[in-house]
């Protein structure tokens, strides 16, 4: 649906008495779905076995009754969880977390969440040193910097490793005893801490933690390494926190129903939604949203201008995931497979919200379609400014000269698109409805945590 997508989620639980580790794990990341849907992982421990089972696919495909059952140590404590999209043809297995590695502190499991930017000369370093790697991901530079830091305890070693890598990234780490997590210090992806009637556990969002039976503590803070040892959770806040979470996260990502940095997504998106209708309101008759994903917005829209909210475009729960189509005539089927024109629309005058335009083909193709369904007119509003330049932090915005917005200005795209007016939310709007410094990096090219030196995303796929 030509929309920007998240590449990993993240989940870790400790207990201090034996839990069905694998199952709890495999219930918290389908909680987490929506952040990576081309593989899943688990690894677990019981103090003394280190197993982990992982593949391509979809969390309930991977994760059969069967699948579960290999990971299902009587005694098991600790396990990380992992699921994964990935930029294009790099969706192999040998990718799929959680990575892992026996090293000086013992195997090492680790699952990760965003990008390191100075991965490249990191590698490098490591392969003149006589390093292999197993994978093509940057995850993969982290866990040798690890085992490399042989001298100090885990926990020293993750930090030292926080102190040399750069970027955007939530990481959780274990051996078969200890269980860490490390947030960058902009603090750029999300990453949570829950307390549990028998431990601790760690995810990149609150209703995975839920699933799992424990309640939000907190968010780790940006630039900390947490780690639950003998269960005992202690904290090192490693490099000063510069907070800067992604903004995307509360525009679209997250589930409506998460509490990131203290402020809920759904509530963040209906006030985009209000600060949209104050920055560009519109002569209409309704308001439609894109679903799911201008819903939040929508409603504020709605709420602030006084306008009736309907559901315009009914969207096909079952249309699961379908592939490029090499045809116009099969792409523009391919959206009527998954959205179609409710009669709410004939002969009014449209406002439609979405959180988002990314290439502007998937637009293009509902404005048609609102059009030929008999709307008199369609105001097209996004709840995020243009997207014009791609992020190195662990989302895949697409290339540069794919983004419709790095090319083209407004009215061009209204015109390409075919709606009657186009209107984006401003950064400024974007900032006070979440409330606080957010990462606008896709937006305004300002980037918090630095660049890869060679620029392009696929830099990051490391041969
Ligand atoms: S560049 Fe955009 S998508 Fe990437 S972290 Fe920043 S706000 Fe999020």
């Amino acid at each position: 649906m030509d929309k920007p997508r998240e590449e990993c989620g993240v989940l870790g639980l400790w207990s201090e008495s034996p839990l069905d580790v694998a199952g709890l794990l495999h219930l918290g990341l389908l909680a987490l779905q929506h952040r990576g849907q081309e593989a899943a992982g688990i690894a677990v421990s019981d103090g003394q076995t280190f197993l982990v089972e992982k593949d391509l696919g979809l969390v309930n495909q991977v994760f059969t009754e069967e699948r579960l059952q290999k990971l299902r140590l009587p005694e098991a404590r600790l396990g990380i969880a992992h699921t994964r999209y990935s930029t294009t043809g790099s969706n192999l297995r040998f990718n799929a977390q959680p990575l892992t590695a026996r090293t000086a502190h013992g195997v090492l499991g680790i699952a990760h969440n965003g990008n390191f930017t100075n991965a490249k000369p990191l590698r490098d370093r490591l392969l003149q040193e006589g390093a292999t790697f197993q994978s093509t991901s940057d995850t993969e530079v982290m866990l040798l910097l690890l085992a490399r830091l042989a001298h100090l305890s885990l926990p020293e070693a993750a930090a030292e490793a926080m102190r040399l890598l750069e970027g955007g990234y939530s990481v959780l780490l274990m051996n078969r005893k200890i269980l860490l997590a490390l947030r960058d210090p902009h603090g750029v992806r999300p990453l949570v801490l829950g307390k549990a009637p028998w431990g601790y556990a760690f995810a990149s969002e609150p209703p995975a933690l839920e699933l799992l039976g424990a309640t939000y503590l907190r968010d780790v803070r940006p630039g900390e390494v947490v780690w639950v040892e003998e269960g005992e959770l202690k904290s090192l806040q490693v490099l000063p926190p510069a907070p800067s979470p992604c903004a995307f996260e509360w525009i679209y990502f997250a589930r409506p129903d998460s509490l990131l940095d203290g402020t809920e997504a759904y509530a963040a998106r209906v006030r985009m939604g209000e600060e949209l209708f104050r920055e560009a309101p519109a002569e209409a008759d309704l308001v439609v949203p894109v679903p799911d994903s201008g819903i939040g917005a929508a409603v504020g829209y709605a709420r602030a201008s006084g306008l009736p909210l309907e559901f315009g475009l009914y969207k096909n729960p079952y249309a699961g995931r379908t592939f490029i189509q090499p045809t116009q005539e099969l792409r523009d089927l391919k959206t009527r497979l998954k959205l179609s024109p409710t009669g709410a629309v004939k002969g009014k005058r449209v406002v439609l919200i979405d959180d988002s335009i990314v290439r502007g083909t998937t637009s293009r193709r509902i404005v048609r379609m609102l059009k030929e369904a008999g709307a008199l007119e369609v105001h097209f509003r996004v709840s995020s400014p243009p997207i014009r330049f791609p992020c190195y932090y662990g989302i895949d915005t697409a290339a540069r000269k794919e983004l419709i917005a790095a090319e083209k200005s407004v009215e061009e795209i209204r015109a390409y698109i075919g709606a009657d007016s186009l209107a984006f939310l401003s950064e400024e709007g974007v900032r006070r409805a979440i409330g606080r410094p957010v990462c606008l990096a896709c937006f305004n090219g300002r980037y918090p945590a630095g660049v890869p030196e060679e620029g392009e995303k696929l830099a990051l796929e490391l041969f």
